[in-house]
Order: structure tokens, then sequence, then C-alpha cells
């Protein structure tokens, strides 16, 4: 068994995945590393605030530097440098998401135009397995059409019943040595979509499910009941990740509804924008109201940032675009999201998530101020 649940709250689970890339405990945030990097920082640094397991892009890597030349090079693991676990997305996200790229959709795959030099490329659920296996990862997503919020039902309905129809494929596609490969459910918040997808796709058994097509630019309030019943209608007994959450208010209440893994750009990309997430919200480091503030970007973080330097001293970092104010930012931005999961992890073990969760919320200047800033991915 590649996972095994630990602890249980209500519907939330603490839990271990076994990769063979090590164990990862869950409730789990994975950083993104979408280019064979957490932008600026070292594999130890990333390994230092906490994470078990990231998160690569197959689209990216496919083009850039490519996958084969990964495969010489002996996996991604050893070509970045990180001897964790790395998760792999399909890189449908990227295709879909890019909607003037796609030059033909149909059963067999997708066609479209690489963001790198607008040459055709395609994806098919072979040419994606293939890929997976180049890059070596733990775990391999299967190829998903994720449409974006609000399409036509009759669009959701194409992307649920393909969605199966390339997750058959890819099933019995060659995978790399002991890789997971995990099937992904679409059907957005649409009860009758959304269950047809969970049964079609937890029919052909994969070693792990993802609800995706849910935060892609909805309502929170629509992903957060459809996570609630959709979850515990996915195999108790296997790891089920929330694709695209990352602040702490929403990966609290995913996990509260039983999600396990999840993963966001938020708290890199924030970082890079110059911004600190933070126990009394997001600080926009750049604000002339830091210029004199000799505390740590948050009081109660251990990460090297706060260690070390003022808010003042990040805010002049910010201003005068140095490197150092980007990577200080990032290390911060990290602990912190991994520090929540982590709470949360430990309150689900000692039966007190609830507390833990309202008492977050509210030290967050509740839900309502995150929620200003959920969907960035
Ligand atoms: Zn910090």
């Amino acid at each position: 068994m590649s996972f095994r649940v630990t602890a249980t709250e209500g519907a939330a689970r603490a839990g271990v995945l076994q990769t063979a890339h090590g164990e990862v405990p869950t409730p789990a945030f994975m950083p993104v590393g979408t280019k064979a990097t957490v932008k600026t920082l070292h594999p130890e640094e990333v390994r230092e605030a906490g994470a078990s397991i990231l998160l690569g892009n197959t689209y990216h890597l496919h083009f850039r530097p490519g996958d084969e030349l990964i495969a010489e090079a002996g996996g991604l693991h050893r070509f970045m440098g990180w001897d964790g676990a790395i998760l792999t997305d399909s890189g449908g996200y990227q295709v879909f998401s890019l909607r003037d790229t796609i030059l033909e959709a149909d059963d067999e795959g997708v066609t479209f135009r690489s963001v790198y030099d607008g040459s055709p490329a395609r994806f098919t659920p072979e040419s994606v397995a293939r890929i997976q296996a180049n890059l070596g990862s733990d775990v391999a997503m299967c190829l998903d059409v994720c449409p974006p919020a609000g399409v036509p039902r009759q669009e959701l309905e194409d992307a649920v019943r393909r969605t199966t129809l390339w997750a058959r494929r890819q099933r019995e596609a060659p995978r790399a040595p002991g890789q997971l490969v995990f099937g992904i459910t679409q059907g957005a918040s649409d009860p009758e979509l959304r269950r047809r997808s969970l049964e079609e796709i937890t029919g052909l058994d994969f070693d792990g499910y993802a609800l995706g097509g849910l935060s892609v630019g909805e309502p929170r309030d629509l992903t957060l009941e459809a996570t609630a019943w959709a979850a515990p209608l996915l195999p108790e007994v296997k790891p089920r990740y929330f694709m695209g959450i990352g602040d702490a208010a929403g990966i609290l209440e995913v996990i509260e509804r039983g999600i396990d893994m999840f993963d966001c750009v938020l708290p890199t990309r924030t970082a890079r924008t110059g911004s600190a997430l933070t126990w009394e919200g997001r600080l926009n480091m750049r604000n002339a109201r830091f210029a004199r503030d000799e505390r740590p970007l948050d009081e109660r973080c251990g990460c090297p940032a706060c260690d070390r330097f003022s808010r003042a001293y990040i805010r002049h970092l910010v201003n005068q675009q140095e490197l150092l104010g980007i990577r200080l930012l990032t290390l911060h931005n990290l602990r912190f999201v991994l520090d929540v999961t982590a709470g949360a992890r430990d309150a689900i073990e000692n039966g007190r998530l609830a507390s833990f969760k309202a008492e977050s919320l509210e030290r967050l200047g509740t839900l309502e101020n995150s929620k200003k800033n959920a969907w960035n991915r």
C-alpha cells in the first residue's frame, strides 16, 4: 500500500504517502517548481522550509530543456538536485488554460502552439505518460481536460467524457519504475457531472485521485461545497489531491473536507511581487509604513528571513529590486504555508483540528481577508 491514513477528525485525515523518494506526511502542501526549480531557492532551503514533495510541470520541462535530455541526465531528481518526492502534472492544465494556443482538440489528444516558439505540438495520454516516465517523477498525473469556470454544460460534459477516455488509455501506458499514477476528476461543481467523473475515474483504480477544475475562477463557496461532498466519494484508502489551492484559509478549508494534498504558486509568486504571507494577512513590503519597522515579517515564524532580518530591511531590498529581497520573501512565504499545513496535520493527530482552524481563521483576520487573494495559482 502506498498510502495509509494514520488519524482522522471528521472528514479530515492525516496520513503518509510512500513514494520512491521517501515518505510524504499528509496533509501535504507541494511547492511548485515549474521549470525544475522552486524559483530563487536551493533545494536544501526548500527541504528546510518543511517540504517533502515538489510539483514539476510536464509542459515546461518537455519544451525546455526537454524530457529526453532530463532522462539522459538521470531523471528530474538528479537533474535538479532534489532527493525528495516529485509530482508532475500532465501539462493539460497549461494547454487548456492557454486556450488561444489550442489548434485542435479531439478524442485522440490535443494539438497546440508551444508558448516557447509557437511551433505546433501534440499531447496525448500516451505522450504525457512517456514524458513523465522520462522525468521519473514519483507521482504522474493523467492528462485531463480542465475547462475554465462558467463554460456551457455541454463543454463540461465533453471534458468529463474525454478525461475518462484519456485516463483509461494513460493507465495502460508504460511508467517509470515505482511511479504512482493519479487520476483526475472533472465536472466543475455540477453535481451530476462531477459524480459521473468520480465514478468513472475511481472505477479505473489509480494510486490516488485529484479533484481538478475546482479552483479555476468560480466563487469559493461553490468550490468548498463541491469539495465537501465530492472528497468523501473518493476511496478512503487512496490519497486525495486538490489541484490549485495555497492560501492559508483555503488550505484549512479543504483539509477539513478530507483533502490530503494540494499545490499552488501563491506563496512563491506572491513573494516575487514583494508581498509576505503572515498571520496578520498579506503584507505589501513596498509600503512606506514598513520603512522603520524593526519587527520580523512574522513574529511567530522561524524561517531564515524572520530569524535575522527586519521588515524595514526587506522593504528596502524589495524597493531596490535586490534579489535577496525576493529570496527572503520566498523562504518566508513557503515556510508560512508549510507551517500552516504541518499545524493542521498535528491538530488532526491530536483531535483538535476544529479549534486549530477556528483560531487560525480568526488570527488571519477572518476568511474574508484571504478570499480577495484566493485564486492566484
Ligand atoms: Zn518567516
